[in-house]
């Protein structure tokens, strides 16, 4: 068993390099972006972090996002998109 995960570590390290120009992800979280026009994960170690529900509204909207617990779950891109929109506001 321990044998078998050390080779599929090794194989992934390898394949890294090969596959950087493919956007698309394999991997797999449990927690959903919480913005709805995107499908990515949440998770921390996917290098999601968590918005306020004013935060949200500001760069998606009202309905332009799912929210848990008074919380906005956001995948790592999107919370650049947020960071972005709002360093945008104040630079005008
Ligand atoms: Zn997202």
């Amino acid at each position: 068993m321990g044998f078998k995960a050390k080779a599929q570590k090794h194989k992934a390290n390898s394949g890294e390099t090969v596959d950087k120009t493919s956007k698309k992800t394999t991997k797999e979280g449990e927690i959903p972006c919480g913005v709805n026009s995107c499908e990515n994960f949440a998770d921390k170690s996917f290098g999601g972090r968590s918005l306020s529900i004013d935060n949200a509204v500001d760069v998606w909207g009202d309905s332009g996002y799912t929210q848990r617990k008074g919380r906005v779950r956001v995948c790592k891109s999107c919370y650049r998109k947020w960071k972005k929109d709002s360093k945008d506001e104040d630079s005008y």
